[in-house]
């Protein structure tokens, strides 16, 4: 999960990395209050995860309250790389002398971290590493050893950076480790006109395997792609969003992916998948229904589902359940196989819903799914 950059700095703060006074708001109205608390000169920065603010227009200058708020008014619901703008950060000018990149990432091949600086940091620095690679230092670092003050003034050298810097870059590798992140970044931490070392902005990724630890960020702070994502996230169910229009629900990963590849073979594109994982309670059936339906997109349901320990009586069970709160509007195709298969598709023959039809095999079901999606369409 990103993490905005109010939230980045207030973990850089917590580690001893020196950021500028600032606040966060929606209100263009508070958005003047906070200038004033902060001496009237501010710049006033769109919160949203992707970076290339400044070129968008999403970081602005504001000389006194009454531009900042102007300035918040415009910068708040301006849309960035598709992400919409619903906070902005009101900060103390700097003033700049020097922009420099410095980052931590997981370099998952090598099996280390990866160190990269450059003292030509700030806006352009995607240009830099781009045209003069030479300019951008790279630097592995083992997780087991870490970044001590040895390493750090080895990175600061390799990039050109100040040597000063090297304390920054051990308290950096710090919130790493400290806070489970894949990827901490500064650009642009700044040397200012009186010499002082600050981070401008930041970037933060946290694992989400760290999520039982890490509780501190809510889900509920998480912009996803998809409305629908979030609204599945929050059942506890995995759902993503595709671009075709047969839905997909069926347990474990492996399953989903191949009948993906089934649909796909049958001339139809998937809308969307959910993996209800092992078991499939008339809850979690219920709740998988409701998010796929949700989806307009979806032109028919495919629901696959191979028992092992879940018995095929007890999904059909589940769907006969899931139907009495979910008003079906879309066609639903089940395939059971595998443990209890013979009771569970006679449980769904009995209930004889209108809108229900049994395949026995995944080819089958795949390509009457397919057919109904196009049908509708
Ligand atoms: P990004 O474009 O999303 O990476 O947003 P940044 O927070 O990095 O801001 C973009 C650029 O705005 C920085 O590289 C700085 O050059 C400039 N900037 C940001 N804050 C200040 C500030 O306090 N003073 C000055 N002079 N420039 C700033
Ligand atoms: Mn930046």
């Amino acid at each position: 999960m990103d993490l905005f950059e109010h939230q980045a700095r207030q973990l850089f703060e917590e580690h001893g990395i020196v950021v500028p006074r600032a606040e966060i708001t929606d209100s263009p109205k508070e958005a003047r209050e906070i200038a004033r608390r902060l001496g009237g000169r501010v710049v006033v920065k769109a919160q949203v995860k992707t970076g290339g603010r400044g070129k968008a227009g999403g970081v602005k200058l504001a000389a006194d309250p009454a531009a900042a708020e102007l300035t918040a008014r415009q910068i708040l619901g301006m849309e960035i790389k598709g992400h919409t703008v619903g906070t902005v950060m009101l900060a103390q000018p700097v003033d700049i002398e020097s922009e420099f990149y410095v980052s931590y990432v997981l370099d998952r091949a090598a099996g280390r971290f990866l160190a990269i600086a450059s003292a030509e940091g700030g806006m352009d620095v995607e240009e830099v590493a781009a045209t003069r690679p030479e300019a951008v230092a790279r630097i592995p670092v083992d997780p087991a050893e870490g970044v001590t003050s040895a390493k750090a003034g080895e990175i600061a050298s390799a990039a050109g950076l100040p040597p000063r810097t090297a304390d920054v870059l051990v308290r950096l590798w710090q919130v790493l480790v400290r806070e489970d992140a894949l990827l901490v970044e500064v650009n642009p931490l700044v040397r200012t006109a009186q010499g002082q070392l600050l981070a401008l902005d930041g970037k933060v990724t946290l694992d989400d395997n760290a999520g039982f630890r890490q509780t501190r960020w809510g889900a509920e702070h998480e912009d996803r792609d998809d409305p629908l994502e979030t609204a599945a996230a929050a059942k506890g169910l995995h759902y993503v969003k595709l671009d075709g229009s047969v839905g997909v629900i069926g347990n474990g990963a492996g399953l989903v992916m191949s009948t993906l590849d089934v649909v796909a073979g049958c001339g139809a594109r998937p809308a969307n998948f959910l993996d209800i994982g092992g078991g499939a309670s008339a809850r979690v059936m219920a709740d998988g229904l409701s998010v796929i339906l949700s989806d307009p997109a979806v032109k028919s349901v495919f629901v696959n589902v191979f028992g092992g320990i879940t018995a095929c009586d007890a999904v059909a069970e589940g769907i006969v359940q899931a139907l009495d709160t979910v008003r079906l509007t879309k066609p639903l195709v089940v395939r059971l196989d595998g443990n209890n298969a013979a009771r569970g598709r006679a449980i769904l023959d009995e209930h004889a819903h209108p809108l229900v039809q049994q395949a026995t095999t995944m080819d089958g079901a795949a390509r009457r799914a397919a057919e109904l999606a196009t049908a509708a369409a």
